[in-house]
């Protein structure tokens, strides 16, 4: 299977009824200040090359961000703090992310989540965040001849990656690695021949992080260029 074709079949997904109901509500109601906008209100496929280098992990799509646009970080606040420093560091085209067809390109750079469809107050359950995980590792397997990092955004996304790094061949620690912002971990391969990951955490972009100052542009985009650095971009 190719990323397009994992893509497609990621936005067919119904597996959580808790969330394709929210996903298609909130498509429907819409917010006000989009109700000339048709919302997505479907599961968001990752975005970015097939053949990446860096693999950016967040939490799920915002209910009218992603949820509305169709495209990861598209469309809200998060997105707006992640691509204007993913643009600082030159690893976009461009320092904003409005829609789906706005030019946007990422350099060398594929984003995904753990959890695909939009969640009630961005709150995803064990039982949802477990059964989107094939989705991810389906992902990961396909990026493996390429990706040499990944930056976790948040301690969801970190909890969520590490049982799928763990099963798709790279040896995670124990004790855990923890999750916090900076934290960098080199997961040995496990299978010869195979390159080592490097591990990246950041706080998330979310608004209560960047509005209270807890993470700054320059914050991130230390992370960032440390990620691409190892990465080999
Ligand atoms: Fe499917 Fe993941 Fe959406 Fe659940 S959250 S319906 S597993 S795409």
């Amino acid at each position: 299977r190719s990323i397009p074709e994992l893509d497609a079949a990621i936005t067919d997904c119904r597996a959580c009824p808790r969330l394709v109901a929210w996903r298609e509500k909130v498509a429907v109601e819409k917010r006000a200040a989009f109700r000339d906008q048709e919302y997505w209100g479907r599961p968001v496929p990752g975005f970015g090359p097939a053949d990446a280098k860096l693999l950016i992990v967040g939490l799920a799509p915002a209910a009218h961000g992603a949820n509305r646009t169709g495209r990861m970080f598209t469309g809200d606040r998060s997105g707006d703090v992640l691509f204007a420093a993913l643009h600082a560091v030159g690893l976009a085209n461009q320092p904003t992310a409005v829609h789906a067809h706005d030019g946007l390109a990422l350099r060398d750079t594929r984003m995904s989540s753990p959890v695909r469809c939009a969640p009630p107050a961005n709150k995803p359950t064990p039982t949802e965040r477990d059964t989107c995980r094939r989705w991810l590792t389906a992902e990961l397997a396909l990026l493996t001849p390429t990706v040499r990092a990944v930056v976790v955004l948040g301690g969801f996304g970190w909890q969520a990656l590490l049982p799928v790094l763990a099963e798709s061949g790279w040896a995670v620690p124990r004790p855990l690695p923890r999750f916090g912002h900076g934290a960098h971990v080199e997961l040995p391969p496990v299978a010869p021949g195979r390159e080592p990951l490097h591990l990246f955490g950041s706080y998330h972009v979310s608004q209560q992080n960047t509005f209270t100052g807890r993470l700054t542009p320059a914050m991130l985009e230390d992370v960032l260029r440390a990620a691409a650095d190892h990465a080999g971009i």
